[in-house]
């Protein structure tokens, strides 16, 4: 069968982590998971983005490109030239007091239409150009090129900007996201933006019912993440939950097989969890304390002249801005050095990374293009020691990764993913970061660094025997393209 007539469907099961999933299957718990796994290649270490939160990694997939392309820096960051924290709200799965109208305002609209960088094509854009029909469902990153009316409804039009009820976006020609536009006329949207599993996957079988799956379709099921963040990482009850949901889908078929023949199925996670410690004096960072002796913007309000540092925490991972132009870099990395939860903290100078830590003694200089390459054929001038990003280097100048699966790249894809002076801090396995107001997880789960526990995660591929070139979440798009138009 020619791979073009195959649509493909890509189901993306937001946290779905490696081992879980393979205890899941292994035990009866995932028959329809369980099924593809068994039909199809298994690829359990795909790396994913960086920061390792939902918006930047969902970017990454869709785009290509890491995020000093595509822009979306991560859930919460500072726009230097408006002077304004951005926080998308973390898409209603953690819990934000940022105000919830900016918020779902931001993730709704801007993202997908100020914030993403138009150097950048999504898939949708790129199949669009080809005359190729895509689908989106429960995404909040979609953007495409069809003019998309999406309606807020009454009970929630406070949430958003758009008084009038209705607003114009661009997304894929088919989009389907919870109450602001769904494919089913009549169907009953449980949650306030993205519907629940149930909902996600009424919307993926309305469209195999119609007999109108395009070439392409990403479909995400945002329930899990929530529940491993109190339950930890090995809760396996939510993969049962949405595997019944996804043999319904399979069962609209003939027989399991049909649909395998009919079409390319994938199943993808977006990042792993790191277990965290129960003690919050011993696992919780509380970056305000360590710059304590600065002034620190505060959220609820507009950074102020006199501000020195503003902080965006992503979990386990924050961006600290220095506004004050008299405060060097180096003066904050120091004081952040003296914290040993801190693990790897990195900044530019001079068209160079520099990276330091709060675990391990020295330091590490890296730019792209150098006598230096990486298991991804990428080359690097490197300078200093790669143990503090537990680099493996080998005698004729060949990099390869072990805690931080592709750290250069994504390091410094962080670095310039917005303008401004700022640090990057991660925090050690079992640590998570606090600033003012930012949620945090004890004795559970939390993400964002560039950790392997949370920067690995599962692919199942089965209906075709192609391959990603580099297991990447970066090489997905030109995967996907790949099938479709070859
Ligand atoms: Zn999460």
């Amino acid at each position: 069968m020619n791979q073009t007539t195959k649509p493909i469907i890509l189901l993306n099961i937001d946290s779905l982590m490696p081992e879980p999933l393979e205890i899941a299957t292994q035990t009866g718990r995932a028959p329809a998971l369980q099924f593809l796994k068994e039909n199809g290649n298994y690829i359990p270490n795909m790396v994913s983005s960086f920061p390792t939160m939902s918006v930047t990694i969902d970017s990454t997939l869709l785009t290509g490109a890491y995020a000093d392309k595509h822009h979306i820096p991560g859930l919460n960051w500072f726009d230097y030239r408006k002077k304004e924290i951005v926080n998308y709200g973390t898409g209603f799965r953690e819990t934000t007091r940022q105000g919830v109208r900016r918020t779902t305002h931001n993730m709704l609209y801007r993202l997908n239409n100020e914030h993403m960088s138009t150097e950048v094509s999504t898939i949708y854009e790129d199949l669009a150009k080809r005359g190729i029909v895509s689908a989106s469902i429960n995404s909040f990153v979609y953007r495409g090129n069809t003019p998309q009316k999406l309606h807020v409804p009454r009970l929630f039009s406070a949430l958003t900007y758009f008084e009038n009820g209705e607003w114009t976006t661009q997304g894929p020609s088919i989009l389907s996201l919870g109450h602001f536009s769904k494919l089913r006329k009549w169907g009953f949207t449980p949650q306030i933006a993205a519907g629940n599993y149930k909902f996600t996957a009424r919307e993926l079988r309305f469209l195999i019912r119609k007999n109108n799956l395009p070439a392409f379709t990403f479909c995400i099921f945002q329930d899990m993440d929530a529940r491993i963040h109190f339950r930890g990482r090995m809760d396996l009850k939510g993969i049962s939950k949405i595997d019944k949901e996804i043999q319904k889908i399979l069962n609209m078929y003939s027989s399991w097989e049909e649909a395998v023949e009919q079409n390319v199925w994938m199943v993808i996670g977006d990042n792993g969890h790191s277990p965290t410690g129960t003690r919050y004096k011993e696992f919780i960072i509380d970056l305000r304390k360590i710059l304590k002796n600065y002034r620190i913007a505060r959220i609820e309000r507009q950074v102020k002249n006199k501000d020195q540092l503003v902080l965006c925490v992503n979990q386990r991972m924050t961006y600290i801005y220095v506004l004050d132009k008299n405060l060097s870099l180096k003066t904050i990395v120091d004081d952040l050095k003296t914290d040993t939860r801190i693990d790897i903290i990195a900044w530019k100078e001079e068209d160079a990374v520099h990276v330091t830590s709060g675990l391990r003694e020295g330091s590490l200089r890296f730019r792209p293009n150098g006598q230096y390459m990486d298991v991804y054929n990428q080359t690097w001038e490197l300078d200093g020691e790669g143990k503090l990003l537990n680099l493996d280097v080998t005698d004729d100048n060949k990099v390869s990764f072990g805690d931080y699966p592709d750290a250069l790249a994504r390091l410094h894809s962080a670095l310039h993913s917005h303008e401004g002076r700022f640090i990057i801090v991660n925090a050690k396995p079992g640590c998570d970061f606090k600033a003012q107001l930012t949620p945090f997880h004890l004795s559970g789960a939390a993400h964002g660094s560039l950790h392997k526990q949370e920067s690995f995660v599962p692919l199942i591929i089965t209906g075709s025997d192609e391959k990603p070139t580099y297991p990447r979440f970066v090489d997905m798009k030109e995967f996907i393209l790949r099938l479709v138009v070859d």
